[in-house]
């Protein structure tokens, strides 16, 4: 843990997995009722100087955190390999992706911009200032364990915010990493505090009823999100939420069914499914059903899972036994209920797969409402597909879900795909495109999917407050 610019070892300490293989990787401490309480004095004595730093003050030290990140890639990759269990590959994209956010908001930190506003009364000027809303407490998950710290840290120390990080139990080491990254960049003391615990809800406790936390910013489930939302709301403090997903891949009359199998077999598998912008149900038109499968299947069969060291595998474990579990009951649940099974189906444990969480990656089709996997986030590596007809409002079907996250259309129509653009209850929306990302872009969900937007213009107005100055002349 990393409290007011100190490490601290000397606590009972909580074991971190390698998810492929079962093996203890290392540990970290497990904090107390004390080291949450310092962690949030140190960074609010921190606020007083750090919220008076020029904004190329701070963006200096971002931007010096983004080279060393990205010196430093192949060692981060290859941590989040083993902690996480991703491909190397997939690793190394993330923590590019992580590093963007880094050079992203060092150049948003010089454009917090206010504004004059013209009055009605000749003797009288408008002013607005932005201020950086105070301390923050970042709870992150194990799914990207890199970059929703720093889609989260970048901007509140762009807004001259100080914080408080408790990363996922799973994935404390890449935490651990990114602190030191922050050190290293020399960020002061108290501005940057990382807490680890085994059980999160102390902590999470904390950052909701503590006066002294301002804001409260959360990436995960939708159920503690919820929770936390709740207890945020008793005390009047700002919160993001970015939640689970469900999210629809539409593949309308007018699209070519073998390059959205491609596209889709890609994003559907990315992070073994464990994604919340992953493909949730795949709607194919009746006429595309067969070449859609076909290719879809194919592909599919050719994805190898296992370490994620090993050139060539693109199926990682999933992150626990649970999570196993959760994704074999949805299956069974779709069989039993009639959907048919293309590939897949069964959990992977031959060989060195046996002692990991290891899933095949499965294709179902004929996927119908009363299914569970229907309408509840998998998290794994399963795409199941709907076929629809020219008497389906695809849209509505796409839409009828509690989530609003991201969705995916594939069509050649300029038309149907603005259409579907703008029919879409989504916060995130690939026309053509399985990766609509970026730190330029925002980020978020509408509906149980969340509340505000990372990345982008809009990601540093998530710390920041607007105060009104009214001058009388
Ligand atoms: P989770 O909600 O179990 O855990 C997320 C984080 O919350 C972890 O740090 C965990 O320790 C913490 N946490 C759990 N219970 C808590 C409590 N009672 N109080 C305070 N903190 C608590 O979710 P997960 O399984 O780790 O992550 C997967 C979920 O995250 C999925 O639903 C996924 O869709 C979502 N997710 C969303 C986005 C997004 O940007 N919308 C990005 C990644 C993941």
């Amino acid at each position: 843990m990393y409290i007011n610019g100190h490490w601290l070892t000397e606590r009972s300490h909580f074991p971190v997995t390698n998810p492929a293989s079962g093996e203890v990787i290392g540990e970290v401490p497990d904090c107390t009722a004390e080291d949450i309480e310092a962690a949030i004095a140190a960074a609010s004595e921190a606020l007083k100087s750090w919220k008076q730093t020029t904004a190329y003050e701070r963006s200096g030290l971002l931007y010096r955190a983004w080279e060393i990140m990205l010196s430093r890639k192949q060692e981060l990759a290859e941590l989040m390999t083993r902690e996480q269990g991703k491909p190397l590959k997939a690793s190394l994209n993330e923590v590019q992706y992580g590093a963007d956010f880094l050079l992203w908001f060092a150049e948003e930190a010089k454009r917090i911009n206010g504004q004059t506003i013209p009055s009605a009364r000749d003797n009288q000027r408008f002013i607005t200032q932005k201020v950086p809303v105070g301390v923050v407490g970042a709870i992150t998950p194990w799914n990207y364990p890199i970059s929703m710290i720093t889609r989260k840290l970048a901007p509140a120390l762009a807004a001259g915010c100080t914080l408080v990080l408790k990363p996922a139990e799973h994935t404390p080491l890449c935490a651990k990493a990114m602190a030191e990254v922050f050190e290293e960049a020399g960020f002061p003391a108290g501005v940057i505090n990382v807490i680890t615990s085994r059980d999160p809800a102390p902590v999470g406790e904390a950052f909701c009823t503590d006066p002294r936390i301002r804001k409260l910013t959360f990436t995960g489930s939708t159920a503690v999100g919820k929770k936390l939302n709740a207890q945020a709301a008793a005390h009047m403090k700002r919160v993001s939420m970015e939640l689970g997903g469900h999210a629809p891949a539409i593949v309308f009359p007018d699209a070519d069914p073998v390059h959205a199998a491609k596209g889709l077999s890609l994003v559907k598998f990315l992070n073994t499914g464990q994604a919340c912008i992953s493909p949730n149900r795949i709607f194919v038109h009746r006429d595309h059903a067969e070449a859609f499968l076909a290719e879809l299947t194919a592909r599919v069969c050719r994805l190898k899972a296992g370490s994620g060291f090993e050139a060539g595998n693109s199926i990682g474990p999933l992150i626990n036994e649970a999570a196993l579990q959760k994704v074999e009951a949805q299956v069974q649940d779709a069989l039993a209920k009639g959907a048919t099974l293309y590939t897949g189906g069964q959990r992977l444990t031959d060989g060195e797969l046996a002692d990991g969480c290891f899933y095949a990656p499965t294709v179902l089709a004929g996927v119908t409402p009363e299914m569970k996997i229907y309408r509840e986030e998998t998290f794994g590596p399963v795409a199941p597909v709907v076929i629809y007809g020219d008497d389906d409002d695809v849209l509505a079907m796409a839409n009828d879900t509690e989530y609003g996250l991201a969705a995916y259309v594939y069509s050649n129509d300029l038309s149907t795909a603005f259409k579907a653009f703008e029919g879409l209850e989504f916060g995130i929306i690939g026309i053509n495109d399985i990766n609509p990302t970026s730190a330029a872009a925002p980020f978020g969900g509408m509906k149980n999917s969340g509340l505000g937007r990372e990345g982008a213009e809009e990601g540093i107005e998530e710390y920041l407050e607007t105060k009104l100055g009214g001058f009388a002349l």
